[in-house]
């Protein structure tokens, strides 16, 4: 059997539309190009249940399914994708190095940032002491054990929206509870909340602290308008308040902003020649499938021609 290159023309660090489409545009330019994508290759887009605005699928379609197909293309076309972790970078010495957790060293002439983000926690202590005992981060991890029961889901954005709706499917009624009296989350959204019988929201009110012994059994709430205490008596707590840019790895390395953003400029380019960055990374804004994976298009366009400038 051949062994894996151990040198790229073109390393792109993470899994998602942003990173795939990265590695289907490098591979089609002609450069070697290896995706490390973690333990589960497919990014953000791998927990959302179906996907109706990306171009291309008259039908909703699965996550998860969008996903295999862009892994798919990237490695009909020749993109080699490791399951694995980027953990070290070092952007000074020209090929670049990169370190994986399972230990893979390898060098690459140009790399692409597109990790992506974590979801938000609130950061209570009682919400952490649960993570895993009743409170949540991801509806479709564990939204199947909260068949027939009451639960609640934090957030006003289209995150908390899409999980309100996904919850449905199990439990016998979902608490949306926003702090604010008017969601964020999008029209079509709203009225599919709407709609539902399922859904209760409850606008202007915060979470002040999810209670239980061993596993949870309730949340306080507090109204933010009035300051009234409310009680919510349920085994589920999920969390959808928003995201977080994955840039650990590269503090210290690449210029990030006060939020942890990877800085670009409208060609992807990050502070360090060669290396580049894409998908809501460096998005702080759109945050859309659609957009990640042009940025992820406009980034191997960006790293080819920058590998021409290394020929010459
Ligand atoms: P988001 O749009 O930033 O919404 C976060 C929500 O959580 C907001 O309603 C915010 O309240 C609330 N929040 C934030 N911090 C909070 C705190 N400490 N306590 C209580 N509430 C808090 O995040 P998102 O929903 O994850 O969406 C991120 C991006 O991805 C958006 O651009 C969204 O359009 C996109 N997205 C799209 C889809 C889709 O198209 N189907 C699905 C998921 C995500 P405020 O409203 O008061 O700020």
């Amino acid at each position: 059997m051949a062994e894996t290159p151990k040198h790229f023309d073109i390393v792109i660090i993470g899994s998602g539309p942003a990173a795939l489409t990265a590695g289907i545009y490098g591979a089609r330019g002609g450069a070697t190009t290896a995706v490390f994508g973690g333990v589960a290759p497919g990014g953000q887009l791998l927990q959302t249940m179906e996907i109706e605005n990306f171009p291309g699928f008259p039908e909703p379609v699965p996550g998860a399914d969008l996903m295999m197909k862009m892994i798919k293309q990237a490695t009909r076309l020749g993109t080699v994708i490791f399951s694995e972790e980027i953990k070290a970078v070092d952007f000074g010495p020209r090929p670049f190095t990169l370190t994986s957790d399972g230990g893979r060293v390898c060098t690459a002439h140009s790399v692409i940032v597109a990790t992506g983000a974590q979801a938000r926690w609130l950061g209570l202590p009682s919400e952490q002491k649960f993570i895993g005992k009743g409170v949540s981060g991801c509806a479709t991890c564990d939204g199947f054990f909260y068949r027939g029961k009451e639960i609640c889901v934090i957030g006003g954005g289209d995150s908390a929206a899409e999980d309100a709706l996904f919850l449905t499917k199990f439990a016998s009624k979902v608490y949306l509870v926003h702090r604010r009296e008017a969601l964020r989350s999008n029209f079509r959204l709203q009225e599919k909340l709407r709609a539902n019988p399922k859904v209760e929201i409850i606008y202007n009110h915060v979470l002040e602290e999810v209670t239980g012994g061993t596993h949870v059994d309730g949340v306080n709430l507090r109204d933010v308008k009035t300051g009234k205490a409310r009680r919510l008596d349920l085994p589920g707590v999920f969390i959808a308040i928003g995201h977080n840019p994955s840039t650990e790895v590269f503090k210290g390395k690449l210029n990030l902003d006060d939020t942890g953003y990877i800085v670009t400029n409208e060609r992807m380019a990050t502070s360090v020649y060669g290396v580049f960055a894409a998908g809501d990374v460096m998005d702080t804004h759109y945050k859309q499938a659609i957009v990640a994976a042009g940025s992820g298009c406009k980034a191997a366009m960006e790293a080819i021609q920058y590998l021409e400038t290394l020929k010459k």
